[in-house]
């Protein structure tokens, strides 16, 4: 027998078992979890200091707005923990606002894909991301996360495409590019924003050469907040559209 045949028994599979069963700890880690003040602090005077100290103006004196947030930690020195459960999805911004800062409700997006079955088919763009956005969504075309087991592979013609995925902060020359990339799926389609960036423009929002946030120029179905959000994010974001999510990675259905 050929020593990687053998190899093979001896590791067993090794693919997530995301959706069939829930996500472990290693896969959603804490740092792609959502800030949470924990109970028993005085929140109106960590949400005022933390909100001095948030660089995206995703805390305010108010609660956290979980669409701004960057995943970058500064607001743990005021009290916050990264070890909440996992972010819902949402289909309206509103939906990732919590007010004191304590976590969200479990919920699930819409499902406009629902009719379509086992195959849904992704056209990804980069509207203008750092990257990691970017890798993370690719990722899920790997051994690992194998979104094709699910029916779920990347098409290179938004013509062949379900669902338009978006990351980065759309920046003005891509505008009309994004628009006609759109247009050009068949329908039903769905939008799917992945990553702070995508949502309300992250760190470079109010740069004059973007213009955030997407859903002024696109109809978006669901946002997967994070910076960027781990792939199992992404894929129960995929996976919400089409109605085959019973709940979100990490959170026990
Ligand atoms: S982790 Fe999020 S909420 Fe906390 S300071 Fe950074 S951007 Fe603001
Ligand atoms: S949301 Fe974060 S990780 Fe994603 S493109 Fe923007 S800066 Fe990069």
């Amino acid at each position: 027998m050929p020593s990687w045949i053998g190899q093979a028994f001896r590791r067993g599979i090794l693919t997530s078992r995301f959706p069939r069963a829930p996500a472990s700890r290693e896969e959603v880690p804490e740092t792609s979890r959502p800030p949470v003040l924990p109970p028993g602090l005085e929140r109106i005077a960590v949400l005022g200091r933390a909100a001095d100290d948030c660089p995206t103006g995703a805390i305010t004196a108010d609660g956290l707005y979980h669409g701004r947030c960057i995943r970058c930690a500064r607001c743990t020195r005021q009290g916050f923990t990264f070890g909440g459960r996992a972010l819902a999805n949402a289909s309206r911004p509103e939906d990732l606002y919590s007010p004191g800062g304590g976590p969200l409700p479990e919920r699930l997006g819409p499902a406009p894909l629902a009719g379509l079955g086992r195959s849904l088919q992704l056209f990804l763009v980069d509207a203008g991301s750092c990257l990691a956005c970017n890798r993370e969504v690719l990722a899920l075309a790997n051994p690992y996360y194998d979104a094709a087991r699910l029916g779920i592979t990347f098409v290179n013609s938004p013509h062949h495409a379900d669902v338009l995925v978006v990351v980065g902060i759309p920046t003005r020359p891509i505008l009309e590019p994004l628009r006609r990339a759109y247009e050009a799926l068949p329908g039903p389609k769905a939008v799917l924003a992945i990553g702070a960036c995508a949502l309300e423009g992250g760190l470079f929002r109010g740069n004059p050469g973007t213009q955030a946030p997407l859903y002024e120029t696109l109809p978006v179905d669901l946002f997967v907040p994070g910076c960027p959000p781990s792939p199992l994010d992404i894929l129960a974001g995929v996976l919400t559209l089409a109605g085959r999510m019973k709940c979100l990675p990490g959170v026990p259905a």
